[in-house]
């Protein structure tokens, strides 16, 4: 701590009423030496707090320069004097001026949150100055549980936090009894004995008479400034209580207290800040919960969609699947099939017909889908096999009845057992299991079992109409334009076109393009819950920074540089956004878990990527929507802030 020498020179401080303008300071011209203890004295409204704002930095004169220890406050801006108060002053308002929701400790720890003290070097220094000012057992007592007098001793404890070099005390007797008046009185003279500047504001003579120098001011201007001998000089010193400085950067322990702090005042105003959250928690929960939905829709159709790969088309008879005329066309054949065969841009193909049958294997027995393919149907649909040799040409050329097992199919009818070279009965058809598929993802829970075209035909159906024929496409070669050659092709065949190609890969991407539309539709709905969310922080938040004006000038006069008082609130705001968003993201979650248990048609899928997009919406909410406000608090000015009621 170093008490600063403060001169000012030619001091005028002007405001404007209306028309007229007062001079609340008219040519002042003073200096205080370091270590003085000076009382200023005047009537009500003769320009002492005026002055005091000046000498504290947290106001500048209109005219003639101040110096602190020799720097021109005229060249500061708002960081600089922010600085400097912090460096060299400690405040004492006649109200006290202590923050309502913290402790007398928490209150004298402020000024050391802008000085960058960390929170263990905050906390013990607080609790000695408290000790030395007879309040050890009141460390976190909050301020209405405290006398007038105790809470202008936590006052003047706060002012000594950073140094306090200067200590500028304005009525600080005034709101107190004469013998809490006097122990505080007492204080300021011991304060003044270690070396540091004391001044006293007051209109009261008695206060002023403990000064050794009392300077008379009316109408804005001294009237007299008469200095009383002291008993004993006491040189200014430096004293070894200087706050150990951090260098100042925008500290960890400050963002930390400024969100705790903000957690506490959330819990201490319950209804408010249940009422505030209510649209981020709905917000974020409709978010959340309609990405899922669509993910989930996503997962879901393309689970419903044929297990056939993305680059198969399937030729079918009639104009589409509900033609009425379907059953009288048999135009579609085997030989369609082995022409297509020989298309540049086919893979394979293979003819397929289903119909639904029992089957039987010792004493279980099953509704299955019995298919009738050619052996190049497991190549065509990307099938591959588990165990067994599958279908051979020999078995499509003589209609031989071996058949392939869907893995459903083998587990249903043989449980654990090998199906290999077993007989099931497909109807009235004995078949030998060849071959048993391979499970795959999103195969389904259908009993499937696959004979020849030729063996479903000839032993088991008897002649019917081909159902349909799947080809694959090979590899690059764009699905539309190969169904265009199909087309071509089997119309020329039949003379017409009494068929129709499903291109699963254009409905699959149809599919998509409109479940991510609908995705966009209802994420936007969901974001507009979030916005109106948004405004209720913004709103909740606006009139904090109102209620708190008086705080947030506190604030300012130890220190507080209007980044620190942006963050503050930044941070308030993103604490509720926060503790929002997490409610809506479990609330989320729990909407999932219920349309699962109930089995609502609700297939919500959460992943990492909702939660992500959640997260970072939370965040932008609580930036975008905590700015105003917290610029509107940044933006006070110190003086009229302390005045305000
Ligand atoms: P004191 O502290 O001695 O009572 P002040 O310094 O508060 O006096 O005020 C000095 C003069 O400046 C008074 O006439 C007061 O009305 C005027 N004044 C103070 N602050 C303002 C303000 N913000 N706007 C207009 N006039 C002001
Ligand atoms: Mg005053």
């Amino acid at each position: 701590m170093t008490a600063a020498r403060l001169d000012l020179s030619g001091i005028r401080r002007l405001y404007r009423n209306g028309e007229e303008t007062i001079a609340a300071l008219d040519g002042i011209d003073l200096t205080i030496e370091p270590g003085e203890l000076v009382a200023i004295v005047g009537a009500s409204g003769s320009g002492k707090s005026t002055l005091m704002n000046i000498l504290g930095c947290l106001d500048k004169p209109d005219h003639g320069t101040y110096r602190v220890g020799g720097q021109d406050v005229a060249a500061l801006d708002p960081n600089g004097l922010a600085y400097l108060r912090r460096e060299h002053f400690g405040f004492v308002f006649q109200r006290y001026h202590l923050v309502a929701a913290l402790t007398a400790s928490a209150n004298v720890e402020l000024p050391g949150i802008y000085a960058g003290l960390s929170t263990d070097q905050r906390r013990s220094r607080a609790a000695g100055l408290l000790r030395r000012l007879g309040l050890a057992d009141r460390l976190q007592s909050r301020p209405n549980q405290l006398s007038g007098g105790q809470q202008q001793r936590v006052a003047i404890a706060r002012a000594l936090m950073n140094g306090g070099g200067v200590i500028l005390a304005d009525e600080p007797t005034g709101a107190l009894d004469s013998r809490s008046g006097e122990t505080v009185l007492a204080l300021l003279k011991e304060l003044n004995a270690e070396g540091r500047t004391v001044v006293i504001i007051t209109h009261d003579r008695a206060v002023a008479a403990h000064a050794h120098r009392v300077i008379e001011i009316a109408d804005g201007v001294i009237q007299s400034d008469s200095r009383i001998p002291k008993e004993a000089s006491v040189s200014p010193c430096q004293t070894d209580n200087t706050a150990p400085r951090l260098p100042r950067s925008v500290s960890l322990s400050g963002v930390g207290s400024a969100f705790s702090m903000s957690l506490r005042s959330m819990a201490a105003q319950k209804m408010r800040s249940a009422l505030t959250m209510i649209g981020i928690v709905i917000g974020i929960a409709s978010v959340v919960s309609v990405v899922g939905l669509g993910e989930g829709m996503k997962a879901e159709s393309l689970a419903q969609m044929s297990d056939l790969g993305s680059s198969t088309l399937t030729v079918y008879r009639g104009k589409d699947f509900s033609d009425p005329n379907y059953d009288k066309i048999t135009s579609l054949t085997v030989a369609d099939s082995l022409a297509l065969a020989r298309q540049p841009y086919v893979e394979s193909v293979t003819p397929e017909t289903v119909i639904t049958q029992k089957v039987r294997y010792a004493s279980i027995s099953t509704d299955a889908q019995v298919y009738g393919v050619a052996p190049s149907y497991f190549h065509t649909g990307g099938y591959s096999l588990e165990k067994g040799i599958g279908l051979m040409d020999r078995d499509m050329n003589e209609a031989r009845a071996n058949v392939v097992l869907s893995p459903v199919a083998a587990t249903t009818l043989f449980k654990k057992a090998d199906p290999l070279g077993k007989s099931i009965m497909i109807g009235n058809l004995k078949a030998t299991v060849v071959g048993v598929l391979a499970e795959r993802a999103n195969s389904g829970r259908v009993v499937a079992v696959y004979l020849s075209y030729n063996a479903l035909r000839e032993r088991l159906t008897g002649a019917m109409p081909l159902g349909s024929i799947v080809v694959r496409i090979r590899d690059h070669i764009d699905t539309k334009s190969a169904e265009r050659a199909i087309m071509h092709l089997l119309t020329r065949r039949h003379g017409l076109k009494d068929f129709f190609i499903y291109n699963q890969d254009e409905i699959r991407k149809s599919m998509m393009r409109m479940i991510g539309l609908f995705n966009v539709l209802i994420t936007a709905l969901a974001a507009i819950a979030l916005v109106v969310g948004g405004v209720g922080v913004m709103n909740i938040m606006l009139i904090s920074v109102t209620e708190r004006t008086r705080e947030i000038g506190l604030r300012m006069a130890v220190g507080a540089r209007r980044q620190d008082i942006m963050m503050q609130f930044i941070i308030e705001a993103l604490a509720v956004c926060f503790v929002g968003g997490a409610i809506g993201m479990a609330t989320a979650f729990a909407i999932a878990g219920l349309a699962g248990a109930l089995g609502l048609p609700l297939p919500i899928l959460i992943n990492g990527q909702a939660v992500a997009l959640a997260s970072v919406a939370t965040l932008l909410i609580g930036l975008i929507f905590g700015y105003l406000p917290a610029r509107n608090a940044a933006r006070l000015d110190p003086v009229e802030a302390l005045a305000r009621e």
